[in-house]
């Protein structure tokens, strides 16, 4: 049926991850055990990198980060205003302040001249985002951080799998938060993922994760452990399901295959869009770097057109186009306006938030779904092109 609605979203499942399921269920072992250990051995082999550590989400995995880097009460933490909640909220964890920073001129990232200039004396660490998957200008960032002494914990929630200059995400900072939450690039439902080449932080991490006791509940139990242990920690509880691992095992294998399906879909986009005054494709990723494409972020120019962004959305949705909006900045949300956040100080973001719709962008859309999107987004601007005053 050429006219079903198209979810914004679907995940992209195979008889692999049912079949590596049913396995795991069957064994007996339900939670943290061989599964995620392999899973964290293949993820790290895929990233380059020599320590990952398989969490419950990349929520969890920024705390432990924020937790390595020893993050205190009174601290400040510099954010992109352009985000998701979890990037600033973890921060709040500590006791520490989220400092939210403008986005870059003409794109989604944080701007590393406006993280330079909120920096202070209390400053810790920056959390850049790969909004989209397009990867942020580490170099620029790192030399900040050096010059300022401040720790980077990447958030690659959208980011595998992306790479700058031939090192993937996730090989390059400190410590790396990838997120499989349903709507990610690779999904096991809930999970995340923390990778780093720091072996102190690695340790540290695995104890935090589960409750802060010495060995894990796998070495434990199984045949060759002992009932022993020692809780060394007031820890957390985050650790990674077999069952979920299995299903991350899977995905992980069909990564690179996702990314390029996403890369094509973004290609006929953007392709289809450049033509048209009333509509901004994204940036794509400088020569030499990759971009994952998580996330298709369109804007429109509302100046030419006749509608609001909202009412765009609404006629894509008439048109049985399902779509979101990546993201409301965080200093418009009731909590951090609460706080003091000041709402002029982050003009591009807001400007952004403004023109902003996230299109479908998943390897399971048919082409004449993708076909669909195209002329549904351009026929909207079409018809609503602003009657603009004769020379
Ligand atoms: C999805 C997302 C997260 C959180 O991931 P979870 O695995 O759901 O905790 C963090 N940051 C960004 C930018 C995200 O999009």
């Amino acid at each position: 049926m050429s006219d079903q609605f198209i979810p914004f979203h679907l995940p992209s499942i195979g008889a692999e991850e049912r079949a590596a399921v049913a396995r795991v269920l069957s064994t007996g072992w339900l939670t943290t055990g061989p599964c995620a250990q392999a899973f964290e051995r293949e993820f790290a082999h895929f990233i380059g990198v020599k320590h990952a550590l398989a969490v419950n989400s990349c929520t969890a995995a920024l705390q432990l980060a924020l937790d390595a880097i020893q993050l205190r009460s009174g601290d400040e933490v510099l954010v992109p205003t352009y985000t998701f909640a979890a990037t600033a909220e973890v921060v709040t964890y500590f006791g520490a302040r989220p400092v939210l920073c403008d986005s870059v001129e003409d794109g989604f990232n944080i701007d590393s001249a406006d993280v330079e200039q909120r920096i202070t004396a209390r400053t810790k660490a920056i959390i850049p985002v790969h909004i989209a998957g397009d990867p942020c200008g580490l170099d620029t960032l790192h030399a900040v951080a050096k010059r300022h002494k401040l720790h980077v914990i990447e958030d690659a929630a959208h980011a595998l799998p992306a790479a700058l200059q031939g090192r993937r995400i996730g090989s390059i900072s400190e410590l790396t938060a990838f997120s499989f939450y349903a709507t990610k690039t690779i999904t096991t439902g809930e999970g995340g993922m923390l990778t780093t080449n720091n072996d102190a932080y690695a340790a540290r991490i695995r104890k935090m994760r589960l409750h802060g006791i010495s060995a894990d509940a796998w070495n434990r139990y199984a045949r060759e452990g002992s009932w022993y242990y020692e809780i060394e920690d007031a820890g957390y509880k985050m650790n990674m399901p077999d069952i979920l691992a299995a299903v991350g095992s899977a995905q992980l294998t069909k990564c690179e295959l996702f990314r390029q399906q996403r890369a094509a879909i973004a290609a006929a986009y953007s392709n289809a869009f450049a033509a048209m005054d009333e509509l901004e494709p994204p940036p794509v990723a400088n020569r030499g770097d990759e971009h994952a494409w998580h996330l298709y972020i369109l804007r429109v120019r509302p100046e030419l057109l006749n509608i609001t962004r909202n009412e765009f959305i609404a006629e894509l949705k008439n048109a049985g186009i399902g779509t979101s909006v990546h993201f409301i900045p965080l200093h418009m949300h009731p909590y951090y306006r609460k706080h003091g956040y000041e709402s002029a100080t982050f003009p591009r973001a807001e400007d952004a938030y403004r023109r902003c719709i996230s299109l479908p962008i998943y390897p399971g859309m048919s082409d004449s779904e993708i076909a669909r999107v195209i002329d549904a987004v351009r026929q909207t601007a079409a018809r609503h092109r602003a009657r603009r005053a004769a020379a």
